[in-house]
């Protein structure tokens, strides 16, 4: 048997408007040469087709060639038929997912990006889109690259300089099945801090701020200017959790994420250094399982301005997410954290892929990927997941299930 890299090919490319029966109408008229199929790839855009077949005629090349020319005639498509050999087999080393997200995604970006691909050595072997609006979405799958650090290095350089999110993703079989996803509350899941909306209830916006404006020197810990900040609020009625609850605002995309994630059979958990008391109602109203946050003491009705057991810092978030992701028995490449701020940083780094949303720019450097539109469904396109399957899964749902 000789070598299959060796055997002559033929790849036919045929391009055109689209209409019905293209593929029919080649491989009836092949069909008598009786060709062996080792590739077939279509694509259309704004109704123009890409049609290319990668076939093995023995010996039967040149009539292969003249029936696929006479087709696409007949079809009012242009041809391209070429005989060479071998396959299109990608390289199996240096293989990654990149997806791009702009609005707009600019031919500037795009440049930017197939540049710094190109000089790692990196070839590009298909380009999907994923999503047209709010954002446009590009999935490239790359193979060859010398070292796909360094590629991710590079790629957020370009993606910062031309303001474009850029994601890269270990290709295989990590990227398919069930995940974990672990999400921040405050400026992640929800548009608000909560410590802010309970101290302007409060009326002591300017006793939290004092804190927060400490803690941003460095002055405070993440663990002593939360215990500073809580101690503001002591001698509040307990109902205000009630109502500052009611005022908390879901980021745009913030249902839609999760409903999806939900349907692929994925776990969400949410994990906040914000507060229990808010962030439970929100786990409950989304259908979500897990729920960390630090626990206010409440004593006969009031804040006593202490929180109560293991403040949930940064360290205690990257904590959750290895239990959450052993209890549910996913190893923690199988898993995905997204936070804004610098306490969701060792979360970020531990996670399979750490997804900065909205993030301050230290956040931005560390993590796998920075999403900086501000819709919080964005996320599922580095998923790989297109506009069309959520819209249609949703559309589905609204139908209800097919009668039996
Ligand atoms: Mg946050």
């Amino acid at each position: 048997m000789t070598d299959p890299t060796s055997r002559p090919t033929l790849l036919v490319t045929l391009t055109g408007d689209d209409r019905p029966g293209v593929s029919r109408a080649l491989f009836a008229a092949l069909a008598d040469l009786h060709p062996v199929v080792l590739d077939l790839e279509q694509t259309i855009t704004r109704g123009r087709i890409t049609l290319t077949a990668l076939l093995e005629v023995p010996g039967r090349e040149a009539a292969a060639k003249a029936i696929a020319q006479r087709t696409a005639y007949e079809l009012g498509l242009t041809s391209v038929v070429s005989v060479g050999t071998g396959d299109n087999v990608p390289r199996r080393t240096g293989r990654a997912t990149i997806s791009a997200l702009g609005r707009p995604l600019t031919g500037a970006q795009v440049a930017a990006l197939t540049a710094a691909i190109a000089e790692r050595g990196a070839n590009i072997d298909r380009i999907r889109r994923l999503s047209r609006y709010p954002v446009t979405t590009l999935e490239l799958d790359i193979s060859g690259a010398d070292d796909v650090d360094g590629l991710r290095h590079d790629l957020a350089l370009a993606a910062a300089a031309h303001g474009v999110d850029v994601a890269v993703s270990p290709a295989g079989l990590a990227r398919r099945g069930r995940r974990l996803v672990v999400m921040d509350v405050d400026s992640t899941l929800i548009r608000d801090e909560v410590i802010e909306l309970l101290a302007q209830h409060a009326g002591r916006e300017a006793e939290v701020a004092a804190v927060t404006e400490r803690a941003m020197r460095g002055e405070l810990d993440f663990a002593e200017s939360l215990h500073a900040r809580v101690a503001a609020l002591a001698g509040l009625p307990d109902t205000v959790l009630g109502e500052v609850r009611d005022r908390v605002q879901l980021t745009p995309g913030a249902r839609t994420l999760v409903r999806t994630l939900k349907r692929l059979g994925f776990t969400v958990a949410l994990v906040s250094g914000g507060f229990i008391e808010i962030v439970q109602p929100i786990a409950d109203d989304l259908g979500i399982a897990h729920a960390r946050a630090n626990r206010l003491e409440v004593r006969d009705g009031v804040l006593t301005g202490r929180v109560l057991g293991e403040v949930v810092d940064r360290a205690g978030k990257a904590r959750a997410l290895s239990e959450i992701a052993r209890a549910e028995g996913l190893p923690l490449h199988r898993t995905v954290a997204i936070g804004d701020g610098a306490n969701d940083l060792d979360m970020i780094q531990a996670a399979g892929l750490g997804i900065a949303f909205n993030a301050k720019p230290i956040v931005r450097e560390q993590a796998d990927a920075s999403v900086n539109v501000p819709y919080l469904d964005a996320v599922l396109y580095l998923l790989g997941i297109s506009r069309d399957e959520i819209e249609e899964a949703d559309l589905l749902d609204e139908e209800g299930p097919a009668p039996l």
